[in-house]
């Protein structure tokens, strides 16, 4: 009795421990590039939200996040009677002092809060947010003038939840001809095909059509771990940017030149030229055993990063305990048991990632190359 509570303990214990360790959110770096997870859309009392900006960076720390971006309402600012706001760049001021020398990069920003068109959209890496804003009893700023200042500043401009039921009662994100001029003077760069709870397959197909970058963001204004249930596995969305190094500009130049995907509930949504690497990098191929005295193989993957990637086989090859679906637990090996009479080694086996996404309806495709570890006697 005694040892069964022990063992009880024991395992309370290691369970809580897994549950911290599978926090983080962790994806392989790809050929050439560190894979950076950033959450660049969030809020605090600065604005809408309902914490000081010293949650956000402990938040980040916990999910140890590359970098996160500070980026409060410029004209939506619901707790001003309580707390005045004579500068817009003070909240990124407090978030990186609340960071002390942590690695975390910390981005300044705001979020341009118009009606539709343009909606929502932020600018990072902004050098002075109250530039981009009248001074109170002032006429708003032209909107267009604002881009253009953030323009100005070298911004990283994105729109943000395009299909916000808010803005696009039917929920389906589209471009008016404001957003068709943003786009074509080069004053908005990117766009949230992922934002908080929602996904947007039209959205994904804008960023593809006008060569936008493609993001997911939080866009907390309560806690990341209730929002998102982080205790329950959940996680909060992110951009993962494919960046040269790990530093601010390492992202914004990843960033300019549309090196991302999105991360949003298990899901990884991106171009193929950022999404293979990536999944290639993720799924790898541990070893494989005949089974003594048969041509069935023990196949055994390893999955280096936080997905629970769904693969269906689109191979000649049959498999001998699963049907045509195989699914990877994150950090873990994974193993599938495949039928190779009448194929030659090494055996290439390819799989439909159901769980990416590269264009609406679209999975891609990757190819695993399987050698034996010993031959079949
Ligand atoms: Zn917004
Ligand atoms: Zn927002």
């Amino acid at each position: 009795m005694r040892y069964a509570l022990l063992l009880v303990a024991l395992l309370m214990i290691s369970n809580r421990a897994q549950a911290q360790e599978h926090r983080a959110i962790e994806f392989p770096d790809i050929p050439g590039y560190y894979t950076l997870a950033c959450d660049l859309h969030m809020h605090t009392v600065f604005s809408d939200g309902s914490v000081w900006p010293d949650i956000r960076v402990q938040e980040a720390h916990r999910d140890e996040l590359d970098a996160i971006a500070v980026t409060e309402h410029l004209e939506y600012l619901p707790h001003r009677a309580d707390l005045p706001l004579p500068d817009h760049n003070r909240a990124f001021e407090v978030a990186k002092n609340a960071n002390h020398d942590h690695p975390l990069i910390i981005i300044p920003g705001a979020e341009i809060t118009r009606a539709m068109p343009p909606g929502h959209a932020n600018a990072i890496f902004l050098t002075d947010a109250n530039a981009l804003v009248a001074d109170r009893g002032e006429t708003a700023i032209d909107v267009m003038d604002v881009f253009e200042e953030a323009k100005q500043q070298g911004a990283f401009t994105f729109w943000n939840h395009p299909a916000w039921t808010s803005q696009r009662a039917d929920g389906v994100a589209e471009l008016d001809e404001m957003h068709r001029t943003l786009i074509e003077e080069g004053l908005l760069h990117g766009i949230e095909v992922a934002n908080q709870f929602t996904y947007s397959d039209e959205a994904l197909q804008i960023a593809l059509d006008h060569n936008l970058a493609i993001l997911g963001t939080s866009d907390v204004h309560g806690l990341i771990d209730w929002d998102f249930e982080v205790a329950k596995g959940g996680h909060r969305p992110v951009t993962l940017v494919f960046a040269e190094e790990r530093t601010a500009e390492g992202i914004h130049e990843g960033l300019r030149t549309r090196r991302t995907a999105a991360w949003h509930r298990n899901t990884l949504i991106g171009r193929e030229s950022e999404l293979l690497p990536l999944l290639h990098a993720s799924i790898t191929v541990a070893g494989a055993e005949f089974r003594p005295g048969t041509s069935v193989l023990n196949v055994t993957l390893i999955n280096h990063s936080d997905a629970r990637f769904l693969l269906r086989n689109t191979s000649d090859f049959t498999f001998h305990e699963d049907a045509d679906l195989v699914e990877v637990a994150p950090h873990a090996q994974t193993g599938f048991v495949l039928k190779t009479s009448g194929h030659d080694a090494p055996y290439l086996i390819t799989f439909e990632v159901l769980n990416a996404i590269t264009a609406p309806g679209t999975h891609p495709e990757i190819t695993l190359t399987i050698d034996t570890d010993s031959s079949l006697e």
